[in-house]
């Protein structure tokens, strides 16, 4: 690929995240997505179901559930898209259209067999809808779960198939996207996390407090590829929570599912590279996107990105 095409237009870097439901982009991604899209790159969500299974937490809005008016799924796309208004994240779309694929529900309940679920979904099928999504955007990097969905949710997992498969499929149509990422949290990170909540000592709202058991994702920390500081976009990631208030509650630094169990909050997320050529440098990186390959859009005479080597590895 030294014949690279001149991209048409800005912005340079294009970062691509494949989630199963509305919240989720925000919890695991909220900062980074704030990160990027402030600092011009295009952020594109795609976002598998409309989480029609989820639980609701506030009891005024518990009629939406599926086991009642089953409305959940159109009630949360306009929290997901308050959601991206905090976040500054304009390019958010539904796998193969909104309502294509419905939440299956969590493992093992009779939801995973309903057909339309996305986890009956083919995922050659699925993956060719987000293929058309690769070649309209043509990002450098991918996010999504790792191949547990994280906590070993079937619309995670089924997620996890489809974003892989969908980079294959692209690859196939011209473009390999340059990295694939996976979402994790390495274990130094939580347990730090748990000691700020017990620490805190106050009485939560929630009724019970979670344990490093209940993060998903949690990997030994020399696995983890890149660390994204988001914590000048903390605010943005709290407020996109909260536009999530049928699945998210916020308490200061704090929040819960609707299990009810206080969990810290990270605004420093973190990623495992699975695909595409080692990032530049030694250690964990700091940036998705490589340093050195958008020279650009460094201030003068500055170093390319945190990693020692970078300018000198494009090899
Ligand atoms: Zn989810």
């Amino acid at each position: 690929m030294t014949d690279r095409p001149t991209p048409p237009a800005p912005p340079e870097r294009r970062l691509l995240l494949v989630h199963a439901h509305p919240d989720d982009e925000t919890i695991n991604n909220g900062a980074t997505m704030a990160k990027y899209a402030a600092e011009g790159a295009l952020v594109t969500l795609v976002t598998c179901t409309l989480g029609e299974e989820g639980e609701v937490i506030p009891p005024e809005l518990a009629h939406l559930a599926s086991d009642r008016d089953d409305t959940l799924g159109e009630y949360r796309i306009g929290e997901l898209a308050a959601a991206m208004a905090e976040l500054g994240v304009t390019d958010h779309r539904f796998l193969g259209g909104a309502g294509r694929y419905r939440d299956s529900g969590m493992m093992g309940v009779a939801e995973n067999e309903v057909p339309g679920c996305f986890w009956q979904a083919d995922v050659d099928e699925a993956a060719g809808h987000l293929a058309e999504v690769i070649m309209d955007v043509r990002p450098q990097a991918l996010v999504t779960y790792d191949d547990n969905g994280g906590y070993g949710h079937p619309d995670h997992i089924q997620a996890h198939r489809v974003a892989l498969r969908g980079y294959e499929l692209a690859a196939d149509q011209g473009h390999r996207i340059d990295r694939v990422f996976e979402i994790c949290t390495p274990r130094s990170v939580v347990e730090e996390g748990f000691a700020r909540l017990a620490a805190a000592g106050r009485d939560f709202p929630f009724e019970g407090v979670a344990t490093p058991d209940d993060v998903p994702g949690v990997i030994d920390d020399d696995l983890v590829s890149v660390a994204v500081d988001g914590s000048a976009y903390a605010e943005r990631k709290t407020a996109a929570m909260r536009a999530h208030a049928t699945q998210i509650a916020v308490d200061g630094p704090f929040f819960a599912l609707s299990n009810d169990l206080g969990q810290p909050f990270f605004a420093t997320e973190c990623y495992r590279q699975v695909r595409g050529a080692a990032l530049p440098g030694e250690g964990r990186a700091t940036d998705l996107f490589a340093s050195g390959l958008f020279a650009a859009d460094l201030p003068d005479g500055a170093a390319p990105g945190e990693h020692p080597g970078a300018e000198g590895s494009a090899s």
